[in-house]
């Protein structure tokens, strides 16, 4: 990795606070003081024009190795399931042939222009093209490696047992590097939920990662799949280590049984993972955080064949998380800016992740007045710094 200069960020509000000058060494946050400290002569100065300083984003969800950022517009073909949109982007990215790295490096150059310094992609595993996209990513991942985090999840976007072969590709995708396992609704599409579990639990389990499961069910079927999800999670003692990503089903159930899984969730640590959905419904937020949850967000997917929508904005997915959730007052939007921040480092295990001396300087600088406002105006990022490098400035990406 190359060893980026010393840096004095002057004039900046941690966490829209009080005004700070912040000093970065060796690409770890060296320490913090009030404004107008002496400079020594080595350090590069920027002044941060009173903007609030975050950590950086965190993009906890999304499909780098499918987007079609940066290519020309493609009209929206897919029908309304699930399935639909499975065969149709067969077909589509059959069609356009476009190189997944070229996909998925544009992709990573916008989230770095908004802001973030750590992705988790789903990347997809099936029998056709098989390695193909893990391998593709793996490269990206590397050619970034100064820039933002990448962190790989080896995804049966078609189905793990339903399509013969996927399974033993999938250990071969995380012995080849990917950094966890993915599932996909055990129920409504494997149509076997213990032995989808059980193949994903088995390959986390002889490979020592974490897991990361799609559970789009809805209602009582997706709340039986997070119980199923959770007794593995315990017997296995992989608390902490499993996300699930969507759980629509959170925002469908009676009180008494959002209750009792909340506690399941609780006891097995596992995080929950949602990108505001505009279709139906979703976890509640706040009711899940005050219980102790940890929640992430995500984009999940940007201009692909499964919706024309996404930017990378996290800050504009923290807006969209408020706005479905009806989030109103400042400390309500406040959390959506923990979420697309210190939740997303949580899931991800960045221990170095924060504003703290010590931690790495994986920063963002947004003008803004109060956090809230920020959630709600979105304006340009000024800066953006990822170990100490400057990676993004004045709303240009310069990776
Ligand atoms: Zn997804």
């Amino acid at each position: 990795m190359t060893k980026p200069a010393p840096l004095l960020i002057r004039n900046v509000r941690p966490m829209a606070g009080s005004s700070a000058n912040i000093f970065v060494r060796d690409g770890v946050i060296a320490d913090s003081a009030s404004s107008g400290g002496e400079v020594p002569g080595d350090i590069t100065v920027i002044d941060g024009q009173n903007a609030i300083l975050l950590p950086g984003f965190v993009d906890a969800h999304t499909h780098i190795d499918k987007t079609f950022w940066g290519f020309p517009w493609q009209r929206h073909t897919a029908g309304p399931l699930i399935t639909d949109k499975i065969d149709n982007e067969r077909r589509v990215l059959r069609t356009l042939n476009y190189p997944t790295f070229e996909q998925a490096s544009n992709q990573v150059r916008q989230s770095i222009r908004m802001g973030t310094t750590h992705i988790r992609s789903h990347v997809d595993v099936e029998t056709e093209t098989k390695l193909a996209g893990i391998e593709a990513i793996l490269e990206v991942r590397d050619a970034f490696a100064d820039s933002v985090t990448i962190e790989i999840v080896a995804f049966p976007q078609r189905g793990l047992l339903t399509l013969p072969g996927t399974l033993e590709l999938m250990e071969t995708a995380i012995a080849a590097g990917a950094d966890l396992v993915g599932g996909i609704d055990p129920s409504s599409l494997e149509r076997d939920p213990a032995g989808h579990l059980d193949a994903v639990f088995g390959i986390a389990e002889r490979r020592d990662v974490g897991i990361d499961i799609h559970l789009h069910e809805p209602g009582v079927l997706g709340a039986f799949s997070i119980e199923l999800i959770a007794e593995r999670t315990k017997v296995l003692g992989m608390q902490g280590r499993v996300n699930i990503s969507h759980a629509f089903c959170l925002g469908m159930l009676d009180d008494a049984y959002l209750g009792t899984l909340t506690e399941k969730l609780l006891e097995a640590r596992i995080s929950i993972m949602s990108h505001a959905p505009g279709f139906i419904e979703f976890p509640p937020l706040r009711r899940l955080h005050d219980a102790g949850v940890l929640i992430c967000s995500g984009s999940d997917g940007i201009r692909d064949s499964w919706g024309p929508y996404g930017n990378a904005d996290m800050l504009e997915k923290a807006m969209m998380l408020g706005y479905r959730s009806n989030f109103r007052r400042d400390e309500d939007l406040e959390l959506t800016i923990e979420i697309v921040t210190k939740g997303g480092a949580a899931v991800m295990a960045q221990d170095s992740y924060g504003l703290e001396p010590g931690c790495n300087a994986d920063l963002v600088l947004v003008p803004g007045e109060t956090l809230a406002e920020a959630v709600v105006s979105r304006r340009p990022r000024s800066l953006v710094i990822k170990g100490g490098n400057i990676v993004a400035r004045d709303d240009k990406c310069l990776v």
